[in-house]
């Protein structure tokens, strides 16, 4: 890659949530390996990210590469209308096995945002077949699904990066988020807003939809389990069906392998992405229980109507079952145990610096909440010279780092939060 590539990428090249006219720099990624990016100057930084929460085993991993690579000897894609494959019924099979007994049917997609939109179309289904029209979902604030328009219309109205869409969007109910965090006390009041709406609503709510026990672009927020606890038995006088959105939190992140598993609640639908196929391609899922696809089958189309072109990709089937079977090792839960321990350390005494309103920690997942927003192109320059790749947005400095990170790499990673934290210049004055 030479200048005139740079060039060319800064000129035509949209990247996620950039601007075309003034686009931020983007640094260029050759290769990575384990939990480090190579840069084009041969420079090699640690990930911080995971890519967005998914390469949980790190980049490159052999088992990983190889299950690729036997796939595409057999085949790279076929359709999944009219034809099945070993590779998605392995992988549904495992998604069955490892989630709650009830989660019985498995609807395979593109992506995280899809796999949510196939959830709000399952509930309108499922209520048509009942012989009701309800369109309403309902949510609590912060919240973050996806950037499709119905995923839109359930992520956070005013703190959401979708606020320009807003005119377009369905209109649904947004409860106020629970104030108690994930190891304070419980207020019982935190459930009252959610309590009022459901019961004005009951007849209009389709399901309610929410991220468990972390809320992550919305603010990066852990809230008590009791809060689930509550919702589901609401959900469940009301008979409005629960989704969980563990598209980020799957598959370990947070301690558990479901971060549902905190509060011991299970959904009607859960929503699987992000980490499923180790960050190898993107590939999501959304699981429902046998009662809730019988009806949907019931319903005057007589089937679910969604059929991506790509849907059950059996490279993306393939490595999502290696990616799982190295989980099944088990070794994820010390791995997630030691890094938690580590940032406690690490992180948990940064509360005293006065740039720092609050520092959290569950499982992988490290949050430095400042007062500032952070210059977003200076911080991200700093990092990089400091050898780490850290993406933070708004406020908010946080890693997910890759479950196979070391004590050196990941001590890296917080050394280089606490240094930004004393450069003034890296901060906005807002
Ligand atoms: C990333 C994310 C999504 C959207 O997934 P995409 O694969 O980016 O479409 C939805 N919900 C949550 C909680 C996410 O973190």
């Amino acid at each position: 890659m030479n200048q005139s590539d740079i060039l060319f990428d800064y000129k035509h090249i949209w990247h996620p949530y950039s601007s075309i006219i003034k686009p931020l720099p983007c640094y260029s990624v050759i290769s990575a390996k384990g939990v480090h990016l190579k840069l084009q100057n041969g420079k090699k930084i640690v990930d911080g990210m995971s890519s967005w929460w998914s390469t949980i085993h790190g980049y490159n991993h052999p088992i990983l590469n190889k299950s690729l690579i036997k796939q595409i000897r057999k085949m790279s894609h076929v359709m999944f209308g009219g034809i099945t494959h070993p590779a998605a019924i392995a992988l549904c099979r495992k998604l069955v096995k490892l989630t709650p007994e009830k989660l019985d049917c498995v609807f395979l997609s593109d992506s995280g945002s899809i796999a949510i939109e196939v959830a709000i179309k399952m509930l309108i289904q499922y209520w048509e077949s009942l012989g009701q029209t309800r369109t309403k979902f309902l949510t609590i604030r912060n919240g973050y699904h996806g950037d499709t328009f119905s995923a839109m219309s359930i992520s956070d109205p005013e703190n959401s990066i979708h606020k320009i869409y807003n005119h377009f969007l369905p209109k649904n109910f947004f409860a106020k988020a629970p104030v108690s965090s994930f190891y304070d006390s419980w207020d019982p009041t935190d459930s009252i807003s959610f309590k009022k709406i459901i019961e004005k609503h009951s007849f209009k709510i389709a399901g309610v939809i929410l991220e468990p026990i972390v809320q992550g672009v919305g603010g990066m927020k852990f809230y008590h389990p009791k809060f689930l606890k509550e919702i589901k038995k609401l959900c469940k006088y009301y008979c409005i069906p629960l989704v969980f959105d563990e598209i980020a939190t799957g598959f370990g992140r947070t301690g558990k392998l479901f971060a549902f598993q905190h509060a011991n609640v299970i959904p009607d639908i859960l929503c699987l992405g992000k980490a499923m196929t180790g960050g190898m391609i993107t590939l999501a899922a959304t699981l429902t229980t046998r009662k809730i696809a019988d009806t949907i089958s019931k319903s005057k189309a007589n089937c679910f109507m969604h059929g991506p072109t790509y849907m059950g990709n059996p490279l993306a089937c393939a490595v999502a079952n290696a990616n799982i079977k190295i989980l099944e090792k088990n070794i994820w839960q010390q791995q997630i145990s030691n890094i938690e321990k580590q940032l406690r350390i690490e992180l948990l005494p940064l509360i005293k610096h006065p740039r720092v309103i609050d520092v959290r920690v569950l499982g992988a997942i490290g949050v430095v909440e400042c007062f500032h927003y952070v210059n977003m192109k200076l911080i991200q320059k700093f990092f990089v010279k400091k050898g780490v790749w850290i993406r933070p947005f708004r406020k908010i400095i946080y890693i997910v780092p890759p479950y196979i990170i070391n004590n050196d790499a990941l001590k890296k990673l917080t050394n280089a939060i606490k240094d930004a934290l004393n450069k003034d210049e890296l901060f906005k004055n807002t």
